[in-house]
């Protein structure tokens, strides 16, 4: 009775998630997509404590011992929710998709050493794979918080022989597992798992600053596969129908964004497979020229087009509050004022979406980068605030540069471009960008937040 109402409950809870997942595709319908997903987690997690406790010997001590963590966790959670500003989005996810990874791993030890030698081989494949997968998931998120948080540098570790290493721990890995299905011992199990916890973290290092958008979701599709992992060896459906739509889901994104950034998926994901680095440049582009705000005010006033595209600085200066009012006040006065959002600005797929919402900028004039490239020859001023890999020429025009092929914002064909960053320093790619001392291109120093006031009280 209890297992098929749990079992009822589960269905619904998936169906709930996956209608999530839909509504979670626009923004018109996302605040109802979360809905959906808060309303299916609360009834698989209400199922799933029911069914513990309906199968517990002493259910009082094994409530409390659940209300106990999923306290200290809810805590934990709420806390970090409340205090992480969204330029630490990315980090935060990457950091919670190796939690998922570590889950996993612990899950197969402890089903390995509830079963032992009792396991069939199906398990015995279970275990191996959920403990590989998360191990790869546990060290490679690591990295990827390590990289985004800046506390180690983003370009691609290149040992001599990387892919060769890549090549050998599979080929052992497999090996291994031939081992461990026929003698059920724990040794090829730990061999493994330090190999799984080098190849995550050597996979995720030996891939450079321009591809780690990819990186991020595809460890979020990684951490969906070892939570199914986990659900096949708990025997839990739920926990593979998310895993699966999780992994899917993380997949599919990973795809479209190589797509976006014309990178082979295979190569990303094979840790910068095929790709040369070329270690910063000594080019001369020449001078660049500043501009002061009352300048830019003084041609906003003159523009009747205008396109503003965001970047990584908009979102640290915490700039889109002034962004939006400068649009509005624009668009009073009649300017035509739209954004170019290129797929990978800021440090997470729809970063400056979500920051452009927060700050109520109408939906209407955000725009994707194909939506808009056509445009540029005919738009008047392009305000480039914090933005520069999404915005550089090298990308379409320098075969050799590491952004190389790379589709971007071209910015370059307005009229007058004003570029707003602190100083001359290169983007997260870590490569000078020419548009800086193109005719047309004007910089505008300083924090991209207060410049944007500057202009505002010039206008
Ligand atoms: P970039 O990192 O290329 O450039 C951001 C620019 O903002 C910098 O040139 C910086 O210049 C400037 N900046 C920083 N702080 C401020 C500030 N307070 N005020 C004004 N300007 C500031 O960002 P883009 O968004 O153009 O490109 C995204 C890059 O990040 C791509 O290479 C992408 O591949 C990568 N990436 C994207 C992810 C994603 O999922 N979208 C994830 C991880 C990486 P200065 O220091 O001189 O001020």
């Amino acid at each position: 009775m209890t297992l098929n109402v749990v079992s009822a409950a589960y269905i619904v809870s998936a169906v709930l998630f996956v209608l999530s997942l839909a509504g979670l595709s626009k923004h018109e319908s996302a605040k109802e997509g979360n809905r959906f997903g808060i309303a299916g987690m609360v009834i698989a997690l209400g199922a799933t404590i029911w069914l513990v406790l309906s199968r517990s010997s002493n259910a009082l001590s094994t409530l409390l011992l659940i209300a106990l963590a999923m306290g200290i966790g809810a805590a934990i959670g709420m806390w970090r929710a409340r205090s992480v500003e969204m330029t630490q989005m990315p980090e935060l996810v990457a950091m919670l998709h190796s939690f998922v990874g570590l889950a996993a791993v612990l899950v197969g030890f402890n089903s390995h050493l509830e079963v032992g030698s009792a396991s069939d081989t199906v398990h015995s494949v279970e275990v191996f794979l959920g403990v590989f997968i998360g191990a790869v998931t546990l060290t490679g998120s690591i990295v990827a918080f390590l990289k985004l948080s800046a506390r180690i540098k983003s370009t691609p570790l290149m040992l001599p022989a990387r892919h060769w290493l890549n090549l050998a721990a599979l080929v052992v890995s497999a090996l291994l597992l031939v081992w461990f299905v026929r003698s059920h011992s724990l040794v090829p199990l730990v061999i493994m798992t330090v190999i799984a916890l080098a190849f995550g973290w050597h996979l995720v290092a030996s891939i450079g600053g321009g591809d780690m958008p990819v990186v991020v979701s595809m460890l979020n599709s990684y951490s969906g596969w070892a939570a199914a992992a986990a659900g096949f060896m708990l025997g839990n459906d739920l926990l593979i129908v998310t895993g699966a739509l999780v992994g899917a889901s993380g997949a599919i994104l990973s795809w479209i964004m190589c797509r976006a950034m014309n990178r082979s998926f295979v190569s990303v994901i094979a840790g910068g497979f095929g790709q040369e680095v070329v270690v910063g440049d000594d080019v001369d582009y020449g001078e660049h020229r500043e501009i002061t705000a009352a300048g830019v005010a003084e041609l906003l006033r003159d523009a009747s087009s205008v396109v503003i595209t965001p970047g990584y600085g908009m979102a640290v200066a915490q700039a889109q509050y002034p962004v939006a009012e400068l649009t509005k006040q624009l668009r009073d006065r009649g300017v035509d004022v739209r954004f170019g959002i290129h797929p990978v600005a800021g440090r997470l797929p729809g970063h400056m979406n979500v920051l452009l919402a927060e700050a109520k900028v109408p939906y209407d004039v955000v725009l994707e980068m194909d939506e808009i490239n056509d445009d540029f020859p005919s738009t008047d001023v392009v305000l480039v605030i914090g933005a520069n890999d999404t915005v550089n020429p090298a990308a379409a025009e320098d075969p050799t540069s590491p952004i190389a092929g790379m589709p971007v914002l071209e910015v370059w064909n307005a009229k007058d471009v004003i570029v707003f960053k602190r100083s001359m320093a290169t983007g997260y790619a870590g490569v000078q960008n020419p548009l800086f001392f193109r005719d047309n291109s004007q910089m505008l120093f300083g924090d991209a937040k207060e410049r944007v006031s500057d202009i505002l009280a010039a206008l």
